[in-house]
């Protein structure tokens, strides 16, 4: 069998690492904690920093294909890997996904809708930026930051409040986007082999608390227009980026029925867990099938569902839900439950 190397050893990395056992590869996580999630599942552990030359090198030797779980490897770690051979996805969707500045003009540039943007580099560019939008806006950290860290929402704000607020925010490079009066949140996980084959499976309908993901459910409350034009947009992102494996693409769906992009995630989402559930493959599978090029398989649900992140303490409602018929409960061996961590996640399949 062939070996597949996984950059990270998060509860995206364990669940790579768990499909890949199910069609006989083999596994091996670079990651610098010993007590990660992936490392009850994998193989082997390289135990080192993930821009550790010599661990990049020593992994990829081992491996007969390269893939990672987060969007965050160094960019120079990951050219380094696909020097190797192959890297999947490749480096180029790093580079667009780990800058929300890069990934909008990217999006715009291949004619995909996204929130209106200014680069926000100090206090006075803020203070332009937020009477373009009428004194509204979300202004990010342009890279880095996940479940809502880095965020800073404004309303009905003057140029006043800018005063400080680079500061604030870490003097690293911002942006601010418009606020976008979404309907609904969506998303939709897609596949794309080594030919070029693409698949999508159907949108989920997020909603999220505190700026983590609460829930995902399918089908989405929106309409079959949507839909397709969703999974299209996915496609052409796929293709723009030469991808190989699963990618993540969050929409705002707006009342009129037209959908922009808010960020796209190089990897498996945790928007997509339901689909171990509900669907004839994971999207774990999914991804394990791309890289080592294999058939992509079907996106077909064989249930609506909806799937629960078990955040913190949630972790103590494990025996009741284990408890209920059409319920499948997916914890990642974390030891300790600290508020806002995920710790698993449950997906309530809706049946008869
Ligand atoms: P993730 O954990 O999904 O990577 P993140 O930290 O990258 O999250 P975003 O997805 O950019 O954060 O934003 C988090 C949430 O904030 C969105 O899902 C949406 O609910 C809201 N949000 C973000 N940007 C906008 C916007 N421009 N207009 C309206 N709502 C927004
Ligand atoms: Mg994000
Ligand atoms: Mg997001």
């Amino acid at each position: 069998g062939s070996t597949i190397g996984i950059v990270g050893g998060g509860q995206l990395g364990r669940m790579l690492a768990m499909a890949a056992a199910r069609l006989s590869y083999k596994t091996i996580i670079l990651e610098p904690a010993a007590d990660c999630p992936a490392a009850q599942v994998a193989n082997r552990q390289i135990v080192a920093a993930y821009d550790d030359p010599a661990a990049l090198d020593e992994l990829a030797q081992a491996s007969d294909v390269v893939t990672y779980e987060f969007e965050n490897v160094p960019l120079p770690a990951g050219e380094r890997l696909a020097a190797h051979g192959s890297l999947f996805p490749p480096a180029r969707a790093l580079e667009v996904a780990q800058d929300r500045l890069t990934e909008k003009q990217f999006l715009n540039g291949i004619g995909i809708d996204t929130a209106e943007f200014v680069a926000v580099d100090d206090d006075a560019g803020l203070a332009a930026a937020l009477e373009r939008f009428g004194g509204s806006g979300i202004l990010k950290t342009r890279r880095l930051g996940y479940d809502g860290k880095g965020q800073r929402l404004f309303r009905n704000a003057e140029a006043a409040d800018a005063v400080g607020t680079y500061a604030n925010m870490g003097s690293v490079p911002l942006i601010l986007e418009a606020l976008v009066p979404f309907e609904r949140e969506i998303s939709v996980i897609a596949g794309r082999g080594q030919d070029g084959a693409i698949v999508a499976f159907d949108p989920a309908g997020n909603v999220h608390r505190d700026g983590i993901l609460r829930t995902s459910t399918v089908p989405a409350h929106v309409s079959a227009y949507v839909v397709e034009a969703a999974k299209a947009i996915a496609g052409q992102i796929l293709e723009a980026l030469d991808y190989v494996g699963v990618i993540g693409v969050e929409f705002f769906a707006l009342a009129d029925g037209t959908l922009k992009v808010n960020e796209i995630a190089p990897r498996v989402h945790n928007s997509g867990h339901w689909t171990e559930a509900a669907c004839v493959l994971s999207q774990f599978e999914l991804h394990i099938r791309a890289i080592a090029g294999q058939a992509l398989g079907s996106t077909a649900r064989h249930s609506d569902c909806l799937m629960e992140n078990l955040i913190g303490d949630d972790v103590l409602r494990v025996p009741d839900l284990l408890a209920e018929p059409d319920t499948l409960v997916h914890l990642y061996g974390k030891a300790e439950s600290r508020p806002g961590r995920k710790m698993g996640h449950a997906t309530r399949l809706k049946r008869g």
